[in-house]
C-alpha cells in the first residue's frame, strides 16, 4: 500500500502503476490501477511543445478521471508545466512513476506531483510564500511559482549542486521561466533541512524526501495557518499534513503511506545511502 517514489520500473511495467488515492474516509490510501500514457518524449516534443503538450494534458486528465485530482486549480497548473521539460531526455515523461535523475534522486510520479499539490492548494494562493525542499527537478518549484505568481515567492533548496543548476535550465524551458526571469521563483544549494530562513515564514513547505523526523528549523520557519506536506519515517513512511494553528502549536496527520528517498547528508545520498 505505498507509493513508490524511489523504484525504477522497466518501461513494459509501466502501463498500470498503482495509484495511491485517498479514500473517502480519509483512513488510508486505496489502490487502484490506471492505465497509463506508456509514451516516451523525443527532444523535439521537448522543445515544440506540440504533441508532448498534448500528452501532458492527456496525462492530467487520467489522473482526474482515476479521482486523483478533483482541483481545478491543480489541473490547470499541471497543465501548464510540462513534465517533459523536467525528465531527463529519453525517460518517459507521462507515466504514472517515479523516475531516476541521477545523484541517487528521482522525480516523483506525478500522482504523488498532484497529491502534494492539492494537499497545498489552499497555500499556494497569489501572493503566498512556499518552500520546495529537495527540489530536485524543479518541477514542482515551478507548479509553486505558478500558483503564488510573481507577487508571490517560490524558493527551491536541493543539496545537489548539479541538480540545481539542471532545474534552472529546465524551469527557463517552462512557462515558469518568467518568475525565475522576475525574482519570485529563486533555486537554491544548501541543506534543505535548515529551510531557507531568508523568505520564511512560509505559508506551503513541501519536503520532497522522506525525514526520519520532521526537521525543527522547518517547522519553525512555518507561517501560523501554514502548511507543510512531508514524507516521515525511514523504510515505512507516511506522507504528514503539518498544520501550525494561529497560536502556533502545530497538528500532524498521517496522509497516505509512501516511499521518497531520504532527507539526508549530501555524502550519504552521493555514497548510495
Ligand atoms: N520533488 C523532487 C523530488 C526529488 S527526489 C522532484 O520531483 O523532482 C528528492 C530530492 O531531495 C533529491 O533531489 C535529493 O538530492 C534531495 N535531498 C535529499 N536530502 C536533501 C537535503 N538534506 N537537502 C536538500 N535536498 C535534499
Amino acid at each position: 500500500m505505498s507509493s513508490d517514489n524511489l523504484a525504477c520500473p522497466s518501461t513494459s511495467d509501466l502501463r498500470t502503476q498503482p495509484v495511491a488515492a485517498l479514500d473517502k474516509e480519509g483512513i488510508g490510501p486505496a489502490m487502484m490501477s490506471i492505465p497509463m500514457i506508456a509514451c516516451s518524449t523525443s527532444l523535439s516534443e521537448h522543445h515544440s511543445g506540440g504533441s508532448g503538450t498534448n500528452k501532458n494534458k492527456q496525462m492530467v486528465e487520467q489522473l482526474q478521471r482515476y479521482g486523483v485530482i478533483s482541483s481545478k486549480k491543480v489541473v490547470e497548473v499541471m497543465e501548464t508545466i510540462d513534465r517533459a521539460l523536467f525528465v531527463p531526455d529519453g525517460t518517459p515523461a507521462y507515466v504514472d512513476s517515479p523516475m531516476a535523475i541521477g545523484y541517487n534522486a528521482t522525480i516523483s510520479a506525478p500522482h504523488m506531483h498532484a497529491t502534494c499539490l492539492q494537499l497545498l492548494e489552499e497555500n499556494l494562493q497569489p501572493g503566498m510564500h512556499a518552500l520546495d525542499v529537495g527540489s530536485g527537478t524543479g518541477y514542482l518549484t515551478a507548479c509553486f511559482a505558478t500558483m503564488v505568481g510573481p507577487q508571490g515567492r517560490a524558493i527551491g533548496v536541493e543539496h545537489i549542486p548539479e541538480l540545481v543548476a539542471s532545474s534552472i535550465k529546465n524551469i527557463e524551458k517552462s512557462a515558469a521561466a518568467s518568475l525565475l526571469k522576475g525574482g519570485s521563483l529563486s533555486v537554491h544549494a544548501g541543506d534543505g533541512r535548515e529551510g531557507w530562513p531568508e523568505h520564511a515564514p512560509y505559508d506551503a513547505i513541501h519536503v520532497g524526501a522522506a525525514a526520519a523526523e520532521i526537521p525543527q528549523p522547518l517547522i519553525d520557519q512555518l507561517k501560523p495557518g501554514g502548511r507543510m506536506v512531508i514524507p516521515v519515517g525511514k523504510i515505512f513512511q507516511d506522507l504528514q499534513v503539518v498544520d501550525k494553528n494561529l497560536d502556533g502549536s502545530v497538528s500532524i496527520r498521517n496522509e497516505t503511506a509512501v516511499r521518497y528517498v531520504p532527507l539526508t547528508s549530501r555524502d550519504a545520498q552521493l555514497k548510495g545511502y
